[in-house]
This record gives structure tokens, sequence and C-alpha cells, in this order.
């Protein structure tokens, strides 16, 4: 997704692109090995007496087998939002993801980061020095991964922004900049509370964790991808395809629309008030509209770089609709349990 186009409110200061932390030249505390036991930062704040005793962890009935599995998923089930957590050393940028982040108070503003022993970040942060926080919106699932050490190939290189001297994450959906101001023993993780000295957000919606697997919210008004495949594929195949290059406006807010639109390849950008977000190939376009052609366009559609779409005519829906009634009956009930939703 091109972040450069997200609205958010503009920094406080400069623009600029950061190097990553190379594998060599990099200041030690960079040189630690996934598994290797690290102490906690010795900052500990004044809160820390001494560390609990260690007592056997109940679980439910039914909860057979290793209990740390068993209480890693008793949390997992805590959805949350998925954080990019930043910070620099001397012109080396270092990245983590993190979904233990937590707000603590508004005034002062206080946020709290809970960093495995074993991860580089925790040896990075320590009483004074700043970490930016940035929240990953819904489509930046391969930026989680790339932070969470996963990397593939097809994951472009991060672009970083800098704020009060931090690194943020270009193209997130809300952006903090904190100071640690204390840090706590916290088990096999470390707790750093940060005070916030730099906060926005833009629009779009969250990227979700939740039983270990990214998750997105789903209020969005999808009904054709409702469908199995076996129902969808028939329509789709009664599209023809259509190209449109970077900037190219596909639909246009309250313009009439009678087609479905399919993207093949690229990815578009979506927005009408209260909404702006990236659709990538697979995703379906004008799905109400093509259903109610006369309501115009729900959303301002454009391309970003190069993009490859089917389009199926409301005709052409109506043939396929006709040809095989179970598609027409499986979107009546797609509609009818949107209206049961329907506060
Ligand atoms: P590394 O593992 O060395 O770095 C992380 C990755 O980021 C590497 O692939 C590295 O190449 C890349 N990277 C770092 N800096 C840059 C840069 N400047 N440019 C480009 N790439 C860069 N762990 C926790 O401790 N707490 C949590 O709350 C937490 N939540 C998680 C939530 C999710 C959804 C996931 C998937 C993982 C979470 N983890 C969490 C695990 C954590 O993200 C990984 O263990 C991570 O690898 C720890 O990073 P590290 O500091 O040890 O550095």
């Amino acid at each position: 997704m091109s972040s450069s186009k997200r609205r958010l409110r503009p920094p406080l200061r400069v623009t600029g692109r950061i190097p990553p932390v190379e594998a060599s030249g990099a200041p030690r505390e960079f040189e630690v090995a996934i598994g290797e036991a690290i102490p906690a930062p010795e900052a500990f704040g004044a809160s820390f007496e001494e560390m609990p005793a260690s007592e056997g962890l109940e679980l439910g009935a039914g909860l057979e087998g290793d209990p740390a599995v068993s209480f890693r998923r008793t949390l997992g089930m805590f959805a949350t939002g998925v954080t990019v957590l930043t910070t620099r050393v001397a012109e080396q940028v270092h990245g983590m993801t993190a979904n233990a982040f937590m707000s603590v108070s508004l005034s002062p503003p206080l946020v709290l980061i809970s960093i495995d022993r074993r991860a580089k970040m925790g040896a990075l942060l320590h009483e004074g020095t700043r970490f930016g926080v940035s929240v990953l919106e819904a489509r930046q699932t391969d930026l989680s991964d790339r932070f969470a050490g996963r990397i593939s190939d097809a994951v472009p290189e991060p672009t970083f922004e800098i704020v009060h001297e931090t690194p943020l994450v270009e193209g997130a959906l809300a952006h903090l900049v904190a100071r640690v101001v204390r840090s706590y023993w916290g088990g096999d993780h470390s707790l750093f509370l940060g005070q916030v000295e730099f906060a926005r957000y833009g629009e779009g919606r969250p990227l979700l964790f939740h039983g270990g697997r990214y998750e997105r919210l789903t209020e969005d008004p999808r009904v054709f991808s409702s469908l199995p495949a076996e129902l969808l594929d028939p329509i789709l195949a009664l599209g023809r395809e259509r190209s449109y290059g970077d900037g190219d406006v596909i639909m246009t807010l309250g313009e009439p629309g009678d087609e479905l639109m399919l993207v093949l390849e690229g990815s578009v950008r979506v927005r009408k008030p209260g909404l702006d977000v990236a659709l990538g190939a697979g995703e379906l376009m004008g799905e109400i509209e093509v259903l109610d052609p006369g309501g115009g366009r729900i959303a301002d559609i454009t391309a970003e770089g190069p993009v490859r779409c089917l389009a199926v005519s409301r005709e052409s829906l109506l043939t396929a609709l006709e040809a095989d009634p179970r598609a027409a009956i499986a979107l009546t009930e797609v509609l009818a349990a949107r209206f049961r939703r329907t506060p």
C-alpha cells in the first residue's frame, strides 16, 4: 500500500528514511540471538520490590496437554490491535511487532509495552529512551510479519518517518512517540511505561490479532464475497478484464454504476466519509451498487499503481443468477442476515 497517501495529521518534525539495522557492524546490543536468555534492563522502577512466588496455574476442564500452550491460548482469546514498536540507536532503526501495548493514563499521558526478554528491542530500551508505536492498519499484515522476523521476498522494505527523533512506520493507522519513564520486571517479559510526547491518527480500520491469527473488522458491506466459490465463480466468469493506471478513477461517489468488480492485480484505494482503506487482489468493489444501480456509487475508488480488474455488468449478473438460482437464494440470505444484525 502506498503509505504516503494516507491522511494523517502532519508530523511535528522532519520526514526521512533511516537505514535498517544491519547484521554486521551493529551495536553490541543488536547481537542477540532469539532463544538466548538476556537479563532484563537494570533500571527497574521503584515499584518493583521482589519477585512474586511461583504458584501453580490451574487450568479449566478440557484443557489437557501442555499447560503453557493452554495458558497462551487462553490469553489469545483477548483480541488486540497490532503495533510495530521502533527505536533508534545512532542512525540505525530497530523495529518489532507487538500486541502487548496498552493505554495507561490520560493525564499524564502514559502507555505500557511488554517485551520478551529475549527480544533485541528489550536491550535497546531503558529509562530515558524514546520508542515509537505504529498502530497497523487492517491490510498491513506483511509489515507485522516482517517486524516479527517472518520476512518473505514479497514484503517491500518499510520506510520510516522521524518524529521527535523517533522512527515511525509510514502508512500506519496511528502513531505515538513515548519516552520510557519506568521499566519493570515482568517475568519472561520486561514492562516499559512510556510518557507520550506525540500522538496522531488517520482514517481506516485496524489490523486485529486474536487466537494467534490476524483478523479484521467485518462490518464493511460484503455481499458477494460471502458466497461460496462454487456460487461466486460462475458469476465472475462472465466478467470482462479492464486495466487502470496509477491514479485512475475506477468509481466515483454518487455517480451511477451497475458493475461489480473484482481486483485481479494491484491495489485500489476506497474512500468515503469515515473510511479510507486499500483493497487488493481477490477483493470485490461495487457489491451493493450492482444490486441497487439507482442508488449511485457509495465510495470513490482510485487505482494505486497499475491495476487489473474483472468487471461484471448487472446484466451478466442477472444471467448468472437465472442460470443458478441457488446463488440468488444465497445472496438473499446474506442480506437478510445483515438486516437482522442492524440495530
Ligand atoms: P528481530 O527479531 O531481529 O527483528 C524483528 C524483525 O524486524 C526482523 O525480521 C528484522 O529484520 C526486522 N527489522 C527490524 N528493524 C528493521 C528495520 N529498520 N528495517 C526493516 N526491518 C527491520 N513480542 C514481544 O516481546 N511482545 C509482544 O507484545 C509481541 N507481540 C507480537 C504480536 C504479533 C502479532 C506477532 C506476530 C509477534 C509478536 N511478538 C511480540 C514477537 C516479536 O515480534 C518477535 O519475537 C520479534 O522478532 C522480536 O524482535 P526483536 O526485537 O528480537 O528483533
